[in-house]
């Protein structure tokens, strides 16, 4: 089973270059730690042990379990609810959500689980700079000068997001009925006015049996905070990529502890299965279109991960508002709050408005 890590352990270490002392940070898309002065650099080892799922029941019985947990420094955004693992080596303190300036001095030492794995960065900064320009430029009914919007590559930064994803053995005992369609022809009217119709009728028979199956990975969000939430466009990772922890990947980033529990991120998991289930029973009893009237599920040997995947989150101002967006920093998908020209979508209307005119004063003309 998995060896316990006792709490003493901390992410803490330092990660500083052998020849010159200056900071090490994770190289996006690669297995490496590398200084930005000398350009040394370190592979990171992979711990091929480190991967196993964790029994769920022990960790929901044992709340706060110390097996498998560690302490973390950790800052706290007032303003948003945020809670994050900085790196020693990050420069500027700003909330990744919402910029809200953060003080080194309210560090706290906190308990969490170990991530199991994690999704390393796969591209860097500039390059999610990058996307983020284009983006801003192929924005259909944007302002003009948007371009000129105030957007200082410091603040788009990398964060690890948490995640729970939860595997488990499913059994649903079931009872319900089978729909097959089938049509009939009726006249209707009378005289003049009969007609024949198609209709369609459903016959039902009863079904009944079981499904069994493994749900595996199902993902559920562990971070919670007020607005600013990953937005779904950009929340799919491939998970064939998971890397076994370490805290190297985390060097140079910003680390976000879950706030929502395991225990509300399993229950999530849990409705998630019943849907599964419930589509499973509906393959099973097969035709047309099915009822459902009774089902059980009973999850067994279920098992759980604490996960990290990587986005880059900024903000821009704009007309004195303030827009976020977000970058995958595994595949470069963008999503983010933008604003809308007034006067171009005005215009845009305006503008249909008139050709349609046009079309209805020819068609008149020519009748
Ligand atoms: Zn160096
Ligand atoms: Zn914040």
């Amino acid at each position: 089973m998995d060896s316990p890590t006792t709490p003493s352990q901390s992410s803490e270490r330092k990660k500083s270059c052998v020849n010159c002392g200056a900071a090490l940070t994770y190289e996006p898309g690669t297995d490496l730690i590398t200084c930005d002065y000398c350009g040394h650099n370190e592979t990171i080892e992979q711990d091929q042990n480190a991967f196993d799922e964790l029994e769920l029941n022990k960790y929901l019985k044992e709340v706060g379990a110390q097996s498998h947990s560690m302490e973390i420094s950790m800052l706290h955004c007032k303003n948003c609810g945020a809670n994050q693992h900085i790196e020693e080596n990050y420069k500027s303190l700003h909330c990744v959500y919402c910029t809200m300036p953060l003080i080194i001095e309210d560090q706290y030492h906190e308990q969490w689980i170990v991530p199991g794995a994690v999704v390393p960065f796969k591209l860097d900064q500039k390059k999610a700079h990058q996307i983020f320009k284009n983006w801003v430029d192929g924005l259909w009914w944007a302002p003009n000068n948007l371009q000129r919007a105030t957007i200082s590559p410091e603040f788009t930064k990398g964060l690890y997001v948490p995640y729970w994803t939860f595997d488990a053995q499913l059994r649903s005992p079931y009872r319900g009925e089978r729909g097959d369609y089938y049509y009939v022809t009726r006249t209707t009217g009378s005289g003049k006015n009969k007609r024949t119709v198609r209709e369609r009728r459903t016959s039902w028979k009863p079904a009944s049996g079981e499904v069994n199956g493994f749900v595996d990975d199902t993902l559920v969000k562990a971070s919670k905070q007020r607005g600013n939430q990953i937005p779904k466009q950009i929340s799919n990772w491939n998970l064939k990529e998971l890397k076994s922890f370490n805290t190297k990947y985390l060097a140079g980033y910003v680390t976000e502890k879950y706030t929502i529990p395991l225990k509300d991120g399993h229950l999530e998991a849990t409705q998630e299965a019943e849907q599964i289930a419930r589509n499973w029973i509906r393959r099973d009893i097969g035709g047309d279109t099915q009822r459902i009237h009774a089902m059980e599920m009973h999850l067994s040997e279920e098992t759980f991960k604490h996960i990290l995947l990587p986005v880059y989150i900024s903000s821009y101002n704009y007309d004195g508002k303030k827009y976020n967006f977000f970058v995958n920093g595994q595949s470069g998908k963008i999503h983010g709050k933008r604003p809308y020209s007034f006067w171009k979508i005005f215009l845009a209307i305006l503008a249909g408005i008139l050709i349609l005119a046009v079309i209805v004063f020819l068609f008149n003309k020519y009748q």
